[in-house]
């Protein structure tokens, strides 16, 4: 039986985001007609060059820094992946720094480099996600090539003091990648003022493409090439460039500059209605991350006695779409390893789900799924075996239970791809 077309409610803007209409109109010449090499000669070839140099310094202008420090890669993760093995390989050191709540892109290369004879040391957060700067200081030492801490994380949105930890870097002598993927339209990024060394963007995240990325270089950095080949990007990032996504990239940079006011008012403030309300209507409920720094447009929240999986599917069923931190890999639902860093119990981490927000979000939206979200978790917490106010919750069976709400999950995605 086919579903009922239902409207979509996009709030999971972390994951990834709409390319915008702008976005997308400034690359159709770069996939139609002007499909020439911007490495030839030709004026067919220097005309796609100069497209180019025009994203770069809109890229470069996003975040206050030299169109000649910007390098396009191919993701997040890739900008992540270089400036780490960058600086490892240029310093000859074995000794990395980062934080417990990064995102995989550096978490993953992190525990491989463990594997190659590095050192790495996972820095703690506190229950609200902060860090203890204290603690970075002397977690530094003459061994360590390199501190890698995301300038906001892309779970509860809590955002770390950059140009505090770039200069605690500086002073030790060591240089300071952060990932700042989450950061533009959302919060002011300036190069120049925090003067960190290295930062990662991701086109996708500021709707862009998918498939682009950004590395910032500080000037008179070292920067060995981590994919080699041709002598694009300066030498230091092998490949044809990805012409199209690199425009449009420029494009949603140039918005996103322009977005950043209506993000940091409009959209903060349909995310603390959404919040406000949800915890007006609902009791058990706890916003992760520390309130005052974090993204304004990213919510966190724990949903106690409730499997955020099966609210996910619910909420799914309505036409909205968000996320849990679990990395739900085949059917074991291991809690987020940014929530569990902040001391949240497994079952509480289990509960939580992730909204958010963006540039194009209405108030529509967010009344929407304020009517939704209130009576999927009190139907959900009326059979939990977790709620203490259930009524069989005498003798309850936690495994049966499981195995009750796997059945339903199962159901519900049968329903799905039916
Ligand atoms: C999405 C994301 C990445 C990865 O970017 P990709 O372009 O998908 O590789 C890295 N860091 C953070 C914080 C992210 O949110």
């Amino acid at each position: 039986m086919h579903q009922e077309a239902k409207r979509l409610t996009y709030l999971d803007n972390n994951a990834t985001t709409a390319i915008a209409p702008e976005v997308f109109e400034a690359m159709v010449p770069y996939l139609t007609e002007l499909y020439g090499n911007p490495s030839s000669a030709y004026a067919f070839g220097k005309r796609v060059g100069a497209s180019l140099i025009a994203a770069r310094e809109k890229v470069a202008a996003l975040i206050n820094a030299d169109p000649k420090e910007i390098f396009f890669t191919s993701c997040g993760t890739e900008s992540d992946n270089t400036a780490i093995w960058s600086a490892l390989r240029t310093t000859g050191k074995k000794h990395l720094v980062t934080t417990a709540v990064e995102h995989s892109a550096i978490m993953n290369q992190g525990e491989y480099l463990e594997t190659q004879g590095y050192k790495v040391t996972w820095l703690k957060v506190n229950s609200e996600g902060e860090l203890d700067l204290k603690e970075l200081e002397n977690s530094i030492h003459e061994d360590t090539g390199i501190v890698s801490i995301m300038t906001a994380n892309n779970e509860t949105g809590v955002i770390f003091p950059i140009k505090e930890i770039a200069e605690i870097c500086h002073k030790k002598g060591v240089l300071f990648h952060t990932d700042a993927v989450q950061c533009p339209g959302k919060i002011k990024i300036d190069v120049r003022d925090t003067n960190v060394d290295f930062l990662s963007l991701s086109g996708h995240k500021l709707h862009a493409p998918k498939g682009v990325g950004v590395l910032f270089v500080k000037r008179r950095t070292k920067l060995l090439p981590y994919v080699v080949g041709g002598g694009q990007e300066r030498g230091k990032r092998g490949g044809t460039e990805n012409v199209a996504s690199i425009v449009g990239l420029g494009k949603a940079a140039e918005l996103s500059l322009a977005s950043l006011n209506d993000e940091q008012t409009r959209v903060r403030a349909l995310r603390d209605k959404f919040e406000k309300t949800l915890e007006e209507k609902l009791p058990n409920i706890y916003i992760n991350g520390k309130r005052d720094a974090r993204l304004p447009n990213t919510s966190n929240i724990a949903f106690d006695f409730v499997e955020a999986e099966a609210i996910l599917l619910r909420l799914d069923l309505e036409g909205i779409c968000c996320s849990s931190g679990s990395a739900c890999t085949t059917g074991s639902l291991d809690p987020s390893h940014v929530l569990s860093a902040m001391g949240l119990t497994p079952a509480r981490a289990r509960s939580c789900v992730r909204f958010s927000f963006s540039h194009y979000n209405t108030e529509a939206d967010v009344d929407y799924a304020l009517k939704v979200i209130p009576p999927i978790i009190e139907k959900l917490r009326a059979m939990s075996p977790l709620n203490p106010n259930h009524t069989d919750n005498h003798d309850y069976d936690v495994e049966a239970a499981r195995e009750k709400e796997e059945k339903l999950m199962a159901e519900t995605m049968a329903k799905i791809n039916e």
